[in-house]
């Protein structure tokens, strides 16, 4: 009996979807799903993620030996726990013991992320900007970015670095999901561009937004406060490359050119201004569960 491949495991939660890959060792996809939240965990976070990936594991005849789970939450430094998911309907305390029991009825160490570190390691990889320093900025629901330095997402030390939609730079007479005051993501993300949106009767679809409505007051401030953040970060952290993308950023007219030109106007001269490096990101809606396949294959039991 010839003895079993290894495969590694990533899984991409969102509010919505979930999302399931398998990788080979090589790193090439050997399996995807996407399913619905709800159905998945109905009977259980542990029992839902399992009961997709191991029949799988078992029908490909391959050994799991990495397993990373991906959250629109705040995850701790540890890996292993989630602090705050205010994005999820499920409380952090349904997470108590995940790990454990993933690594238990998978037999391979497991570890969490948040979803930011996730597309970030995929937007690394496709750009072999592994030895880099690289900021990925996001513009979701949220302002979603993320630092990747020392050839690993940056962490911080309690595992909240990089919570970029969460500077002070928003309307400081809106109170952000996170009960601050002012944070970016009361002006800069898709939450507050559908808000716009919804004031009075528009005469085109939201998904249409920037064909019709790029000069309109709201809509130039989202744009100008969200190129003060990235270059503030730029300034920050003197990055190789800037990934810029998200579910904004792919609608249907988005003003890429003009915000950056506006995160170059605030960049520091010469440097990092005349150094760093714009790229888009690249937009499959598996680009998460890839990222965290490819993270898992950097764990070890
Ligand atoms: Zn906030």
């Amino acid at each position: 009996m010839r003895s079993p491949h290894r495969v590694v495991a990533g899984v991409d939660m969102g509010a919505t979807h979930i999302r399931f890959c398998l990788h080979n060792s090589e790193g090439e996809l050997l399996f995807r799903s996407k399913q619905l939240t709800e159905a998945v965990i109905q009977r259980g976070i542990c029992a839902g993620i399992t009961g997709v990936l191991a029949p799988e594991i078992i029908r490909q005849e391959a050994r799991c030996t990495g397993l990373v789970v991906g959250f629109p939450a705040l995850v701790a430094r540890d890996r292993r726990r989630v602090l705050s998911a205010p994005n999820l309907a499920l409380g952090a305390s349904s997470f108590l013991g995940l790990a454990g029991a993933l690594e238990q009825t998978l037999g391979c160490p497991v570890a969490f992320s948040r979803d930011v570190n996730l597309q970030l390691r995929w937007d690394v990889a496709e750009n072999h900007l592994e030895d880099q320093v690289v900021l990925g900025a996001y513009l979701g629901t949220g302002m979603g970015f993320a630092v990747w330095l020392n050839g690993g997402p940056w962490l911080g030390a309690h595992g909240a670095a990089g919570e970029l939609g969460h500077i002070p730079l928003g309307d400081p007479q809106l109170t952000c999901t996170c009960g601050n005051p002012g944070c970016l993501e009361t002006l800069c993300s898709g939450r507050a561009l559908r808000q716009w949106y919804q004031q009075v009767p528009r005469q085109y679809a939201l998904g249409e937004l920037f064909l019709h409505a790029t000069q309109e007051p709201e809509v130039r401030q989202m744009l100008l406060r969200g190129a003060q953040g990235i270059a503030t970060a730029i300034n920050l952290f003197d990055p190789d490359v800037v990934v810029l993308g998200g579910g904004v950023m792919d609608m249907a007219g988005f003003p890429r050119e003009r915000l950056t030109a506006l995160i170059c106007r605030y960049v520091r001269k010469p440097l990092p201004g005349a150094s760093v490096r714009f790229m888009a990101a690249s937009s499959s809606a598996f680009n998460g569960a890839r990222g965290a396949a490819l993270l898992a294959a950097q764990l070890h039991g």
